[in-house]
């Protein structure tokens, strides 16, 4: 019987979850394994959560169903721990990859068995990888992949990286390396108890923005947010720039005009932060 490998990638849309299951399905071809990958999009959003699969085996993958009890699940955003059941299905001696800027043995993850953590932000950023706010850090992610499961040679991926990454490719390879480098593994867990849910702080009823908020509702897409924007009023105009250019009608207004966010219902996007002429939003981690 052949020895199939299953992956599932978490990411956000952006984070590039889906070229690393490519990806890892073009070095594994490298290799002379016989691969497959194929994504699962939820809603098609920079930021929203993704699935990518990846299988990889010695002879012919006979199946075509997404994967539902995964050998190693990757998580690129370590935000989807609290919000998405990421490591259903995860099989018993499985592993878990997580993006953390916190060493592995101190992380509280929803696992028995092995863990693994590389701060692949750190490095998607050190390489000028994706912006500051959303990061490319499926590189790194797979170069870690690659120590922690011998799944693909690392010379076969710095192939795939170099023939089908369209741009950026000696940074690419350069994250890989890193990520290859800094990946920590260890076996066992800390006991899990999930968290509560990140507090969203309900404002009072305020005048409507001239956007809908229906789908911000009806996704919950607050629960995407990593970073979330912060006002400094000493700077703040009152132009009601940020809240007219928030797609997802986030801000409000106190009763001297200056802008309230609406937490439960901003992503984070940073669309405000951006725009906002005297640069009086700034973009901060989520607490
Ligand atoms: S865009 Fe900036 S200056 Fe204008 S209201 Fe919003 S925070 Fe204030
Ligand atoms: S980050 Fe700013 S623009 Fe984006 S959803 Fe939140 S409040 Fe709106």
């Amino acid at each position: 019987m052949a020895d199939v490998i299953e992956i599932r990638f978490h990411g956000r849309g952006g984070q590039g979850a889906v070229v690393a299951s490519e990806l890892l399905a073009q070095a594994a071809f490298l290799d002379g394994k016989w691969p497959q990958s194929f994504p699962f999009f939820g809603v098609e959003r920079r930021g929203a959560p993704v699935t990518a699969y990846a299988r990889v085996d010695t002879g012919p993958i006979g199946i075509r169903t997404s994967i539902t009890a995964p050998e190693v699940v990757v998580v690129l955003e370590p935000g989807l721990l609290r919000t998405q059941p990421v490591t259903d299905g995860l099989r018993p001696g499985g592993l878990l990859l997580v993006n953390s800027s916190h060493p592995v043995d101190e992380l509280v993850l929803p696992v028995v068995g092995r863990r693994a953590a590389v701060d692949a932000t750190r490095i998607a950023v050190a390489h000028g990888l994706g912006s500051p706010t959303l990061p490319i850090v499926n590189t790194a992610m797979l170069g870690a992949l690659v120590r922690a499961t011998g799944v693909v040679s690392m010379e076969a991926l710095g192939r795939a990286i170099q023939g089908f990454v369209p741009a950026r490719r000696a940074e690419n390879l350069a994250a890989a390396e890193d990520g290859y480098q800094d990946v920590r593994v260890v076996e066992g867990a800390l006991p899990f108890t999930p968290s509560v849910p990140r507090a969203v702080v309900a404002t009072p009823p305020l005048p409507e923005g001239p956007m809908a908020t229906e789908s911000s509702e009806r996704y919950h897409t607050a629960d995407w947010r990593t970073l979330r924007p912060e006002i400094h009023l000493d700077r703040c105009t009152r132009c009601n720039f940020c809240w007219k250019l928030c797609p997802d009608d986030a801000f409000g207004f106190d009763s001297e005009g200056y802008p309230v966010l609406r937490a439960e219902y901003c992503k984070g996007c940073g669309i405000c932060a951006v725009e906002c002429p005297p640069h009086a939003i700034e973009m901060v981690e989520e607490a």
